[in-house]
């Protein structure tokens, strides 16, 4: 069996803020090391478990996804580094995998969790599908659904752990930090962060059998508010896609994979206005 392991920096032990995961930041150098700890600690407890292979992706849009420097990584593994990985998933994931592991990750926009946001905090507000609102532990394990592979550990702080717990009953939750606010948390060492990971990774690996997948119903409905209706005027300019209300657009895919490629398509308009604003 090949696991895949996906790895975002903002639910990393230790990182609260926004000079940890930005490339021009003073602390980026040691968020990036403790981002590249964990995923190996994934590796070794995955290991332990017996699969044939172990992928590891680098999911944190930063700084082009390319924070975990590939001299870091356990010799086991290999690494899926930069963006884009694959058209209809920016991880990099497809079905011939047999487990996904996610780390790293932080929950949704307007939650009390730390760094929250949903895929792009300059531009998205809230997306529902078919009328649940959904965070990025949720659309990575969607996709993940749709290829036929379980979901079956996700670590990050206490919210993302509720957050994953609430769409996937079966899910093995390794809480690495207690969020305060957006920008604090209480968090462990690193290293107790990787040990915990560790023999939770491979608890789940071998416990494969009993995780289930994140299925959404098809066709799938996704609405997305921006943070304003210039990213929405912008937006709906893409084919297929309707605007609902001022900040607002809809549109209906056939299944999940194409509706993440919609999905990025559309955020990628508003961040264009977003960024013209920004002057950058
Ligand atoms: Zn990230």
């Amino acid at each position: 069996m090949k696991v895949f392991v996906a790895v975002d920096m903002e639910g990393i032990a230790g990182v609260v803020d926004s000079s940890q995961t930005s490339p021009n930041g003073v602390d980026y150098p040691h968020a990036r090391k403790w981002m590249a700890d964990e995923a190996n600690a994934a590796v070794r407890g995955a290991f332990k478990a017996g699969p044939t292979e172990v992928v590891v992706s680098d999911s944190h849009g930063g700084n082009g996804c390319r924070n975990i420097l590939a001299h870091d990584l356990d010799r086991r593994a290999t690494l899926l580094t930069g963006s884009p990985k694959s058209l209809d998933d920016p991880h990099g994931l497809s079905a011939d995998f047999g487990a996904l592991i996610l780390l790293g990750m932080h929950s949704r926009n307007k939650s009390l969790g730390v760094i929250s946001h949903t895929v792009h905090g300059l531009v998205v507000d809230e997306i529902r599908i078919n009328g649940t609102p959904f965070g990025e532990v949720g659309f990575i394990s969607a996709l993940a659904g749709h290829y036929g592979v379980p979901t079956v550990m996700v670590a990050g702080d206490d919210r993302t752990a509720d957050e994953a717990k609430d769409a996937m009953p079966w899910v093995k939750t390794v809480v690495v930090k207690w969020a305060l606010s957006r920008n604090a948390a209480r968090t462990l060492p690193p290293e107790v962060a990787a040990d915990r990971i560790e023999q939770a990774a491979e608890l789940a690996v071998q416990g494969v059998e009993d995780s289930d997948r994140l299925v959404v119903e098809v066709p799938v409905t996704l609405e997305m508010d921006f943070m304003n209706a210039g990213c929405a005027d912008a937006a709906a300019k893409v084919p297929g896609v309707e605007r609902v209300s001022g900040r607002t657009v809809r549109f209906v895919s056939e299944d999940f994979a194409t509706a993440s490629r919609t999905m990025s398509v559309v955020i990628g308009q508003g961040w264009a206005v977003t960024r013209a604003w920004l002057g950058r």
